[in-house]
């Protein structure tokens, strides 16, 4: 008798896996930001099987629709739609015969695996039974190296799956699993990678942009908002703050000669986003800055910024080259929205030579000429939050947190 084949998808997880103490902990993240994923592509449930786990698709309209949305769902190391068989010799040739039915490859292997060790068949057993019964099939062969189609079965002892592809999801850790960051936007290509990064490392995201509105176009602010939107398929929730810097540039501009003036607006970036990220319970800043990348990034101005906050600073993107970073941006899908023209705030009032070695004195002297808590009060003060949901109409994530309130003016970023 043909068994009737149940799909769901299968989700393997790694770095999870290593976490011998807090792995529940890891987990439930995962399981909640697997079923926030797929809120609206119901019915979908997330079933802890042990060492992986299962979203239940029966009675799924659009499995794929789902296999997309978990392909970003941090923690996730791989994914395969899969068949649910039970796990007795039978009823897994028998899915076999179906899943290959009508198909032509070259050449196949299976790749089976036991998650428990009273199963009547060794892997390598299973391999080979269910082999011989493929061959008996379709004119094909078996390699081991380079086979056109790999058969997975994966046997429990509740059931077993197979399935033909598996593809890697983002790895990492889920996010909400390492805490809060604030990272700083700019409308570059950088930034972007960097906060991404950040999430893949399960930190929730919240976002700070400085604009020079009204002295430039508002572009840079629709930039900061696509890129929030298009990274918020990672995360679920996001908050983006606006902060108006024109006239915290032009204090700057009046008081410092030109070389010092990056680190300067640098500094004051950094001041301004700690203070908004008080109240989010953000643990770091995150920046987008790679180690020589343009003058204002050399060691010592790294730690000149540095000396300017409290909290620490994360560059995750320190060690990378221009081309590491573009590719990675064209992954997440940033790339394009980065490359649109703007005049970023920074491309205001900025000098052609910016100093790349200045000392704590130096600037202490310099910053000493302007009413610094007055700038960073303009700052906070002048602030917008904006809010960003995915999938859309689902509402702030984690549920309890905030209002689902979309501007919110001069409030820190979180409540
Ligand atoms: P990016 O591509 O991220 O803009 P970049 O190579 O152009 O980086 P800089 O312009 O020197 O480098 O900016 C360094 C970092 O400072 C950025 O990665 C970002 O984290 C932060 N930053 C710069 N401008 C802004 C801005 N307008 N708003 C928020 N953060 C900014
Ligand atoms: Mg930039």
């Amino acid at each position: 008798m043909t068994p009737r084949l149940r799909s769901c998808l299968l989700v393997h997880y790694h770095e999870i896996s290593l976490k011998a103490g807090h792995r529940p902990l890891f987990l439930r993240h995962l399981r909640r930001n697997l079923e926030r994923a797929t809120l609206d592509l119901q019915p979908v449930k997330v079933v802890q099987l042990p060492g992986r786990l299962m979203l239940d698709l029966g009675g799924n309209p659009n499995p794929e629709a789902v296999r997309g949305r978990v392909s970003r769902v941090c923690g996730v190391a791989n994914l395969a739609l899969a068949q649910r068989v039970p796990s007795t010799l039978e009823a897994l040739k028998a899915a076999v015969g179906r899943m290959i039915e009508g198909r032509q490859f070259e050449s196949f292997r299976i790749t089976a695996r036991r998650a428990f060790k009273t199963y009547p068949l060794t892997s390598t057993e299973l391999n080979q039974v269910l082999g011989t019964f493929v061959l008996e099939r379709v004119r094909t062969r078996v390699d081991l190296e380079h086979p056109a189609l790999t058969i997975h079965v994966e046997v429990l002892p509740s059931e077993a799956f197979v399935y033909f592809d598996r593809e890697p999801g983002p790895g990492g850790l889920p996010v909400g699993s390492s805490g809060t960051v604030v990272s700083l936007l700019s409308g570059g290509i950088d930034s972007p990678v960097a906060a991404w990064r950040m999430m893949k490392r399960g930190c929730r995201v919240e976002f700070v942009h400085f604009h020079s509105v009204p002295y430039l176009p508002p572009t840079s602010q629709q930039k900061a908002r696509a890129l929030v939107g298009q990274l918020t398929q990672w995360q679920f929730f996001s908050r983006l703050c606006l902060v108006p810097f024109g006239e915290i540039q032009r204090e700057v501009v009046l008081a410092v000669p030109p070389p010092a003036r990056v680190v300067v607006y640098r500094r004051l970036m950094v001041r301004i986003a700690e203070a908004l990220a008080g109240a989010s319970g953000a643990q770091a800043l995150v920046t987008g800055e790679s180690l020589g990348q343009v003058a204002s990034q050399t060691l010592q101005n790294l730690a000149r910024i540095d000396e300017a906050a409290a909290l620490p600073i994360l560059r995750p993107l320190i060690g990378m080259d221009k081309l590491e970073i573009t590719a990675q941006a064209r992954a997440l899908g940033t790339f394009e929205i980065s490359i649109e023209p703007d005049q970023d705030c920074c491309t205001l009032f900025v000098p052609k030579h910016p100093a790349t070695r200045m000392t704590p004195d130096e600037l202490r002297g310099l910053e000493e000429r302007l009413d610094l808590p007055a700038l960073v009060r303009a700052g906070t003060e002048g602030a917008v939050v904006e809010t960003f949901e995915f999938p859309p109409g689902t509402g702030p994530f984690p549920a309890s947190r905030g209002a689902r309130a979309s501007r919110t003016e001069g409030e820190p970023l979180s409540q």
